[in-house]
């Protein structure tokens, strides 16, 4: 889906739009990204990073290094603390949580569930998509 759409964080010092492609979004269900979002997971997509583009606050980012956590990294709002879009370590694109975005970025549903295997107990996902143990390259959950 060809869009220019637009993202915020919830106090709105922090946005950006995004022109090309977007999508499809997948839910991590891994425990880091149900801390992070303090639900059952996190909706994300990848865009590229030539079609991504800050539009203000990108000084307000703060980043939060996990502990033992591999090198992974929150990026998130130093004002309102909403998770916030972050570049892959290549370089090449970025993660972006779908919550943030204002406008309509034309996909519909999940195109993947991943991390299922740690997913928490009490959510039980109600619809068709592929369910990954793990990453996309895991074995899946959805298929005895
Ligand atoms: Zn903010
Ligand atoms: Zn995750």
């Amino acid at each position: 889906m060809e869009a220019r759409v637009r993202g915020s964080c919830l106090c709105g010092e922090i946005r950006f739009e995004i022109d090309g492609k977007i999508g499809p979004v997948g839910q991590c269900h891994c425990s880091k990204c149900r801390k992070l979002s303090g639900t059952d997971g996190n909706a994300i997509f990848h865009a590229a990073a030539s079609s991504f583009r800050w539009m203000t606050g990108e000084q307000e980012i703060r980043r939060f290094t996990l502990p033992g956590g591999d090198g992974w990294v929150s990026h998130f709002c130093g004002q309102c603390g909403s998770p916030v879009p972050h570049r892959d370590h290549g370089g090449r694109f970025f993660y972006v949580p779908a919550g943030l975005l204002d406008d309509d970025p034309g996909f519909r549903g999940y195109a993947a569930h991943i991390f299922v295997g740690s997913k928490a107990p009490w959510v039980c996902i109600a619809d068709e998509a592929p369910q990954f143990e793990a990453g996309l390259d895991s074995p899946r959950m959805d298929r005895a």
